[in-house]
């Protein structure tokens, strides 16, 4: 994901769904349609997160968006596909931590993130934005997880491990097995139950215990 700041001045970031759950809404060209035909010259948001977690652009972040009536300035706007609560997918919040991390990460945490309903009566974004980014109630992301998993290391890992790097496995596993597994950082039985499960898909020894071979598996 690379985010670069537009040359306009950005001091808050506006969260919002597309107030449907149709497959054939979920794309920002169909975004693109709809605003478009209420005679705006380009989609409203900046960015827009499928279902699947695909990251897509929309208005250049050049460009001020037409997302929260009377808002507008000094905003980014991105828009989650989806209308009901328990529609919005995992891949979606991940894409989204990840965005906003990368965001605020290059505004040195100077900026702020808000619900559209903050500024306005709509039910918008419609999940809970403030638990899944962790945000204050002034929209600091201080809860927020903190760990960039990318970057961490690559130690022997078995069962009772803790920290960045389970983090990092559980990520991994979740998505190289297609499963939804809790990433908490804390190796426990589920962890080690994927981890086994992954080794055995990988023939490798399926004792576990996460060493150097199962890392490259799980990183190639
Ligand atoms: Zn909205």
């Amino acid at each position: 994901m690379d985010f670069s700041k537009p040359k306009r001045p950005v001091d808050r970031v506006f969260l919002h769904c597309s107030a449907s759950d149709s497959e054939a809404h979920d794309n920002i060209e169909t975004m693109r349609r709809w605003h478009l035909e209420r005679g705006w010259r380009d989609v409203g948001y900046h960015y827009f997160i499928r279902k699947s977690g695909e990251l897509e652009a929309g208005r250049s972040l050049e460009k001020v968006p037409a997302a929260q009536q009377g808002h507008n300035t000094g905003s980014i706007a991105i828009c989650l596909h989806g209308l009901k609560q328990e529609k919005f997918t995992k891949a979606q919040f991940d894409t989204l931590i990840a965005l906003c991390r990368e965001i605020d990460n290059s505004y040195e945490n100077q900026l702020t993130f808000h619900g559209h309903c903050e500024v306005s009566a709509k039910t918008c974004p419609a999940f809970d934005y403030k638990a899944v980014l962790g945000l204050t109630e002034a929209g600091d992301r201080k809860n927020a997880p903190a760990s960039e998993p990318q970057r961490v290391e690559q130690p022997i890992l078995e069962l009772t491990a803790k920290g960045a790097a389970v983090a990092h496995l559980q990520a991994l596993l979740s998505e190289k097995l297609q499963i939804d597994l809790t990433i908490d950082g804390h190796f426990g039985q589920l962890t080690k139950a994927a981890v086994i499960s992954f080794q055995r898909k990988k023939g490798l020894v399926d004792d576990g215990t996460v060493g150097r071979r199962t890392w490259e598996e799980l990183l190639s």
